[in-house]
């Protein structure tokens, strides 16, 4: 049957393609006694399931396209070789017989039996098979709750879209890597980490969808509008042929958008612009030059700590620092410290012990606790600086005491480095992430003893209206256009303006090409986002003139009411 659902787009365009369904790691599986004239038929309901997953598994094999990513034929392998082993395949149907429980729930023992095992292994590689154990356990599970999994993919019709409940930062780090038409979750707000995850995967993106996975089947053929946030399940023949002329249209704008690559970011009465790339992985650095991006502005490095149980070690992290930097031949690179908890927890049990994670000890506060990863992070960045033009940036910042502490414990990593004729930049710059109302409120005082602000945007609309970022139920009442925001962020950038201190904003605002001729008005000349929307912010500063931005801008600022403050921008934006 079609029907239609409204999320929240979080990253345009459009993909047709057939559904796969991603299900939570954590199984709530019922608890049921089968009567004893009933246990065979439950065995055979058992053995049916684990024959459908089996065929399942086969045909996706089979069809993969010859351009797919090898890792994806690899890891269908594996969950077939998982399945066919007797204690998923076999095990279950003693434990049926003998205790007289439900079929999900024998299964859910045999995979917790089995995941408790692989956890004990000491190498890694093997430790982390357990998640493969899961994936298939599930997909038993959801062919007996009356799921059947349709085949998901035809040959002639490659693209995945993938349909979570939820996913983690660390769950969409690991989908970076592989390549998927599109991404939808029931839950998430639009500067989640998981959505600035999915945002920079560049596909068609879309968050909030309340029960996508329940509705959608897996397999399915569905289309997903990033750009309007809608997704359309099993469409009609006009709707397709309606939506493949959209996607045409889309790429054709891509394409012209593309041309704008190597031509300076200049506003129309001669202002020079910069624009940065935020990043996550090193790999990404490849998209920030593909743009000609000014340089990198946000090098996000939790991503470097997440999916794995041991912190990376000093030179693992000097390594991929160093990467990032000499990739980029002497452009600047942002590296941003540890800006882990929140929404951005690599062990997910951490934030739900703490009543409000987002207040609690996250980023520099952590770091400031913890002070010996700190250390070996800083030191990493310091070795890194000496191949390239390396930044530091400092998260989370509240007070001036933690940004002098965060100095004296610099001070302290080059020391260790100058003992061992390490070489580093003895003059690499320090800059401080406002994004804290606190921080915002005194960044005349930040800016005074630091190199340069950057402007979190993500997180100061979060704190200053009380609304978490995370949160879909309240993500309506999310906005960049709050008076208090936009008072906020214009004070900042005036005070670093006032002292001649560079200031970017690198928060999701500064890539929605909406915003840039207010961000503009409001005296910003550095910008740094994802590298999939650089090209579209360019074509706004392109045709931009700043000295006819001060009234409208100023009217603006001067407004109490969101509701007055869109259509005025809208107005801006046309001028
Ligand atoms: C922000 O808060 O705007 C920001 C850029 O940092 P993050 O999204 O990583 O918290
Ligand atoms: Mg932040």
């Amino acid at each position: 049957m079609s029907f239609t659902m409204h999320g929240v787009g979080i990253s345009g365009g459009i993909a047709i393609g057939h559904a796969h369904l991603v299900s939570h790691a954590l199984l709530e599986v019922a608890h049921y006694q089968v009567p004893k004239n009933l246990v065979a038929d439950e065995i055979t309901r058992f053995q049916l399931a684990v024959d459908t997953v089996t065929q399942d598994l086969e045909t996706l094999r089979l069809q993969l396209p010859n351009n797919a990513p090898a890792e994806l034929k690899a890891f269908l392998s594996t969950h077939s070789m998982i399945l066919a082993d007797k204690s998923l395949s076999e095990a279950p149907i003693t434990m049926i017989q003998n205790e007289q429980c439900n079929a999900e729930w024998a299964l859910k023992q045999q995979m917790d039996d089995l995941v408790e095992q692989f956890e004990q292994f000491e190498d890694e590689y093997l430790r982390e098979r357990k998640q493969d154990v899961v994936q298939v356990v599930e997909r038993v599970i959801k062919v007996l709750l009356g799921h059947p999994s349709q085949v998901l993919l035809k040959a002639q019709e490659n693209a995945i879209i993938l349909v979570a409940h939820d996913l983690s930062p660390a769950d969409a780090i690991q989908f970076k890597r592989h390549q998927f038409a599109a991404f939808i979750t029931d839950v998430g707000g639009a500067t989640s980490h998981t959505a600035i995850l999915a945002r920079s995967l560049n596909i068609p993106s879309i968050v909030a969808l309340q029960r996508a996975r329940d509705l959608i089947f897996d397999g399915e053929l569905i289309i997903v509008d990033g750009t309007l946030g809608v997704v359309i399940t099993d469409p009609d023949k006009s709707t397709l042929a309606e939506y493949k002329l959209k996607q045409e249209q889309w790429e054709i704008e891509q394409q012209k958008l593309r041309r704008l690559r190597l031509t300076k970011a200049v506003t129309l009465d001669g202002t020079a612009i910069e624009l940065f790339a935020n990043i996550e992985v090193p790999e990404d650095a490849a998209k920030a030059k593909a743009i000609s991006a000014t340089g990198i502005g946000l090098y996000r490095t939790e991503f470097l700590f997440m999916n794995r149980r041991e912190w990376p070690t000093e030179e693992e992290q000097f390594q991929a620092y160093r990467q990032v930097a000499e990739s980029m031949k002497g452009l600047p690179v942002t590296i941003r410290t540890l800006d882990l908890g929140a929404d951005k927890q690599i062990d997910p049990d951490t934030a739900r012990t703490c009543t409000n994670p987002a207040l609690g000890l996250r980023a520099i506060r952590l770091c400031l606790a913890e002070p010996q990863i700190f250390h070996a992070q800083l030191r990493a960045i310091l070795r890194a600086s000496h191949y390239g033009h390396v930044k530091i940036l400092i998260p989370m910042l509240t007070t001036l005491s933690e940004l002098r502490q965060a100095k004296l414990l610099l001070e302290r990593a080059k020391r260790s480095l100058r003992v061992e004729n390490t070489p580093f930049n003895e003059i690499i710059t320090v800059g401080g992430m406002i994004e804290v109302p606190a921080a915002a409120l005194k960044a005349e005082a930040f800016a005074r003893e630091l190199d340069f602000l950057s402007i979190g945007t993500n997180d100061l609309i979060q704190y200053t209206l009380a609304i978490d970022r995370t949160d879909d139920t309240v993500s309506h009442l999310y906005s960049a256009l709050h008076p208090a925001v936009l008072q906020l962020i214009e004070m900042t950038i005036r005070a670093a303006n006032k002292l001649n201190k560079p200031v970017s904003v690198c928060g999701e605002m500064a890539g929605d090409a909406r915003y840039t001729r207010l961000l503009l008005g409001f005296g910003l000349r550095n910008f740094s986002m994802h590298p999939a929307n650089v090209l579209a912010v360019k074509q706004q500063v392109l045709q931009s003139n700043l000295p006819e931005l001060t009234a409208p801008v100023r009217k603006i600022l001067s407004l109490a009411n969101i509701d007055k403050i869109e259509p005025l921008l809208q107005k801006l934006n046309l001028q």
